[in-house]
């Protein structure tokens, strides 16, 4: 396969020009528009699949310049609509429809139709024929449900009613912001899988010298299929910027340790009658729900937690939480991920600990570890004693995505890190694993282990 690094990119819309180059920057490459080529018209897409629609635009700009080609088909397929809108989604209304026309026909569309069937997901294909001809397919998803309203004002398109699996359905794509929407975009997506296959192609024609030296993060490789086996890469992953931090995610329960913190924590204060048996049998109730991938909100035994600590003072509390770290989590730390975690240190890597476990508990494990960085629940404290509510929302369930990637923007610049390992064990731990290069599933429970199973991510099974 012969590169042209000269790359002609099919389309008139300066926004996904803009995308590509940021992504698919390898060095000495230079991507153009038709429009900067003097080409104003572009083909009918007639093709029944965004693959067929992407080669189509693609071939065309390869006729005209004679250059390399890049071209990108996108769209909304949903599951109770036989793939509709699909390869017609920017004219699903009608040939001159807008968003808000095709939004409105889609509800329209899905009325009735119960939760449980409103899958859908974004796709997008990305053709790319080089100067000699060869062709290179990439292809990106991203699954979610179509909601029954409109949320949001960000984005476009069917943004606003795509409510992405990565947000468990709570927030629609239109209220993420364009970083947190790049983090799991179908484009994104495919972008990064292209990048890599390029890589490689690149690689296999210059030797890999000349790769490694245009590839400093030196962690591109393309399994025997062609795509990549590190699942979906989030764009700030694939930035060619060599002084980016490498950044290793851990969660607490369940991960560092073989047992929950707040399990564990409820025992303590049942045995010293700090709290009531009502309280405590209802929080573990709420502990096997979880286990069992039925129940996201940790609301429950926090209520009952910070409700029995409210006859003492904050300090005193905190103490009881340290000492249970000590006497009771800390024979649990896994010396398999301890280990893991010490290597990375070594490397030179920043670790975090990501955790809706309560401060006190989080903070003398990080002291214990030396661990410098840490997302956790924090409780507000008025006149020297817990209120019960958070001072903000726990980093739990698709918080601790949004909270990991506000905290590594504002510590390193958005381009400045990257997600280089993500270890989970929890269902709710998929968004951050997601974006993470090495997502490692540690005891996962069922549901995680099936994900991590479909999409070729480590299993470790770390019993200590
Ligand atoms: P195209 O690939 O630019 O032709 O996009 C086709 C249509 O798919 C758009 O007009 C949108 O209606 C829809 N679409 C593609 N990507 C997205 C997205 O990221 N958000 C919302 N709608 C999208």
């Amino acid at each position: 396969m012969s590169l042209g690094k000269k790359i002609v990119v099919a389309t008139h819309n300066a926004h996904k020009l803009a995308e590509i180059r940021a992504i698919l920057a390898l060095s000495g490459w230079e991507f153009v528009s038709l429009n900067e080529l003097g080409i104003a018209d572009m083909p009918v897409e007639d093709a029944d699949s965004f693959i067929g629609n992407a080669r189509i635009k693609a071939q065309f700009a390869h006729e005209k310049t004679g250059l390399a080609a890049l071209a990108d088909d996108s769209g909304l397929v949903v599951d109770a609509l036989d793939g509709a809108p699909g390869v017609y989604s920017s004219r699903y209304a009608g040939p001159d429809s807008n968003d808000a026309a095709n939004n409105a026909k889609l509800l329209q569309q899905m009325q009735g139709v119960p939760d449980a069937l409103r899958s859908a997901r974004f796709v997008c294909a990305l053709v790319f024929i080089d100067a000699d001809g060869t062709e290179t397919v990439a292809e990106g998803t991203v699954s979610g449900r179509i909601g029954k309203e409109p949320q949001g004002h960000n984005g476009f398109g069917y943004d606003p009613l795509f409510y992405p699996e990565a947000s468990f359905f709570a927030r629609s794509m239109a209220e993420l912001s364009a970083h947190e929407k790049n983090l799991i975009s179908h484009r994104s997506q495919a972008l990064a899988k292209l990048r890599t296959l390029l890589a490689d192609a690149e690689e296999q024609v210059e030797g890999p010298q000349a790769a490694e030296s245009e590839e400093p993060t030196g962690d591109m490789q393309a399994t025997g299929d062609g795509v990549s086996a590190r699942g979906p890469q989030p764009v700030s992953t694939v930035s060619p910027c060599a002084a980016q931090q490498q950044i290793v995610v851990f969660d607490f329960d369940g991960t560092l340790i073989d047992t929950s913190s707040p399990v564990k924590l409820i025992t303590r204060l049942n045995r010293d009658k700090i709290m009531s048996k009502r309280a405590v049998l209802k929080s573990l109730a709420w502990g096997i729900r979880y286990k069992m991938g039925r129940e996201l909100d940790q609301t429950v035994p926090r209520r009952y937690v910070f409700a029995s600590f409210k006859d003492f003072p904050a300090s005193e509390a905190d103490s009881i939480m340290r000492d249970v770290y000590r006497t009771e989590l800390r024979q649990h730390l896994r010396p398999k991920a301890v280990a893991a975690l010490k290597r990375h240190q070594a490397e030179g890597k920043v670790v975090i600990i990501v955790s809706a476990s309560f401060e006190p508990i989080i903070s003398e494990l990080c002291l214990d570890l030396g661990v410098e960085h840490y997302l956790c629940t924090q409780m507000e404290v008025v006149d020297g004693s817990y209120t019960g509510e958070t001072k903000s929302p726990p980093p739990e369930s698709e918080h601790k995505l949004y909270q990991f990637v506000a905290w590594a923007d504002a510590s390193y610049g958005p381009d400045g890190w990257e997600l280089t390992h993500a270890y989970g064990d929890h269902y709710s731990d998929v968004p951050l694993m997601e974006i993470a290069q090495h997502p490692i599933a540690v005891d996962p429970d069922h549901r995680l282990r099936s994900i991590a199973h479909e999409r070729h991510w480590e299993v470790h099974d770390w019993l200590s």
